[in-house]
């Protein structure tokens, strides 16, 4: 049954886990003193157990994401941890009389109030940290099991309403083998975050938490956007039978991970990977990255409480450098706004925030916040090959005053002797159209472009990527896109510049015979589809991937170019890819 949007491709067969929002009931009622002593023993087995799972929660985020991301599981236990705290509740219990998950309402509420009435956004925030240990606490006093993806018993597909970016970011990698989501699309960061870390995902699966149970047998393809709810065991077995297939393929497409990206004839294009987080260098190796053409370093900020200061972001960014050991990485400047947000950031809610203050216009005007990461990639240029870009640039002199801070954040560096690249490359993302029909105007003052087709896709078709409704009419194959790459493409060659693209386009292997043929130099993409483009790349001569651009330009419909690309793999026998 078609029920969503297929955002990461792949099959999975495991039983369903619903990360659901649980049924608390607090007993508001008197207790009688003689209750007391057994309800201080429920309060206090509560508070041992949430220590507990914290603890836990802990140690696998430390090794899964790092330190960074940790810190605020810390934050959580210190909380918990807090004497003061603890005697409230217990002295709550004691002279009011209350059952334990009263009192620990009334105390966390009483909390989360103070905090809420501080202006300071840092402190402001502790609340939500302050109601986060309290519902922990609840549930565990009542002996509701808590649903959390980051340390799972057992393989599931998890299937929310709403799986954030933040949930995505600390889950477990290891279960976790299928994505099931009511809200969300092809673009949205939960998807592009599966696809990194190749977990089938269908996002946009409006009503399927009414129909689906906890436990239940599930069948989730993440390349059509289709379930199965209990299937019957030959489907299960021809299930099983595709992914062990899927995997023998990829296994096999592992075999050309070390050739050269150039088609047959010699003509080469860069396939490098986007990567979110300095642990995703890792993947990006294994699937043979020529380098890294996206960082997205907003995933730094995220998941904390205040923004890294310099140090911090240096020690990533020259991670992530040395990683790649010479390879060329893009470091894109921070791009927060749109679906990504950072409650600490204190960004006002707004009517159209995809077309609001996010990326470079908030850089802009945080110069302090702007020059910080600038310093600190520029530290990090001196161990590495690093390339800097600009997110969201919708017109020249943004890039110029970009450049401005630039010049500052290097004066200030010499003033600190410090070495970095002295003519480290500057480019911009071709996102907004504005800055794709006028690319020739940009050439003058950088180096590369980037086009990041998930925004220029909604820009330009005025359809919100994450907005499920819409979905259908989401697609970066329309005519009108490939006219600006096109635009792009000729302008960027004509004043000698390189031309890249790192949205998810990029990474379609529907979309590599085109974009080979228009004559893309670079293509950045989840590390997981960097040997699917590559097996199609190295298996055509440049002049018919020519010939096949040029036709599909020459279509009308989105759907025609779809139709006709696929028709021309499936006649090179490398439709098969599609599936994977
Ligand atoms: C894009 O918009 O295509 C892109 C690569 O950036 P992001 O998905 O992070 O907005
Ligand atoms: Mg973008």
């Amino acid at each position: 049954m078609k029920i969503g949007v297929a955002c990461s491709p792949g099959l999975a067969i495991e039983k369903a886990y619903i990360l659901e929002e649980p049924d608390i009931t607090i007993d508001y009622g008197c207790i009688p003193t003689e209750r007391v002593s057994e309800e201080l023993k429920r309060l206090e087995r509560a508070f041992d157990q949430s220590k507990e799972q914290l603890n836990a929660i802990y140690e696998k985020t430390l090794l899964a994401v790092g330190e960074e991301d940790a810190e605020i599981i810390q934050a959580h236990l210190m909380i918990l941890g807090d004497p003061i705290f603890y005697d409230e509740v217990k002295d709550a219990v004691q002279s009011e009389l209350l059952t334990a998950e009263h009192a620990i309402q009334k105390k966390v509420e009483e909390q989360v109030a103070v905090f809420e009435m501080i202006d300071d956004p840092y402190i402001r925030e502790r609340a939500a940290d302050v109601r986060d240990v309290g519902n922990r606490l609840l549930l565990n006093v009542l002996g509701i099991e808590i649903k959390d993806i980051s340390n799972l018993k057992e393989n599931a597909i998890v299937v929310g309403r709403d799986i954030t970016p933040s949930l995505m970011a600390t889950i477990d990698r290891d279960h976790v083998k299928g994505i099931l989501a009511e809200v969300g699309g092809a673009t949205a960061h939960t998807a592009i975050l599966a696809r990194n870390l190749e977990i089938p995902a269908i996002l946009g699966a409006s009503g399927v938490l009414s129909l689906v149970r906890d436990g239940q047998t599930l069948i989730i393809d993440g390349s059509r956007g289709e379930i199965e709810i209990d299937p019957e065991k030959e489907t299960i077995d021809a299930v099983g039978k595709k992914i062990e297939k899927a995997r023998m393929i990829r296994k096999e497409l592992g075999l050309i991970k070390d050739l050269e990206s150039k088609a047959r004839d010699g003509h080469s294009i860069e396939l490098v990977a986007n990567i979110g987080l300095p642990v995703d260098t890792e993947k990006a190796l294994e699937y043979g990255a020529e380098g890294v053409g996206l960082f997205r370093t907003e995933f730094l900020y995220m998941d904390r409480n205040c923004a890294p200061d310099e140090e911090e972001q240096f020690v990533s960014y020259k991670k992530v450098l040395e990683a790649m050991n010479g390879k060329p990485v893009i470091i894109r400047t921070m791009d927060v706004g749109g679906d990504k947000e950072i409650p600490y950031f204190s960004l006002p809610k707004e009517e159209n925030p995809f077309l609001g203050y996010r990326a470079i216009r908030i850089c802009l005007e945080d110069k302090e916040l702007f020059k910080t990461q600038l310093r600190a990639i520029l530290r990090a240029s001196a161990f590495g090959n690093a390339l800097i870009m600009f997110p969201m640039i919708a017109s020249v002199d943004e890039v110029i005053k970009a450049k401005e801070v630039i010049a500052e954040a290097k004066e200030e560096l010499r003033q600190r002797n410090l070495e970095f690249d002295e003519a480290i490359k500057v480019g911009i993302m071709v996102e907004i159209p504005s800055a794709a029909v006028t690319a020739d105007l940009f050439a003058d003052e950088i180096d590369f472009f980037s086009i990041g087709t998930n925004d220029l896709t909604q820009y330009t078709l005025a359809v919100d990527r994450g907005n499920t409704k819409v979905s259908s009419i989401y697609t970066s194959f329309h005519p009108a896109l490939l006219r600006l790459f096109k635009n792009v493409i000729e302008s960027s060659k004509r004043n000698g510049k390189f031309t890249g693209m790192c949205g998810e386009l990029a990474g379609n292997p529907l979309a590599a015979l085109l974009l080979l043929g228009l004559g893309f130099d670079e293509l950045s993409m989840s590390p997981s589809s960097i040997l699917k483009v590559k097996k199609i790349v190295t298996s055509v001569d440049m002049a018919y991937a020519e010939k096949v651009a040029s036709h599909a330009m020459s279509l009308s419909k989105a759907e025609e170019i779809e139709a006709y690309l696929k028709a021309e793999l499936s006649g090179l026998g490398l439709d098969y890819i599609l599936e994977l």
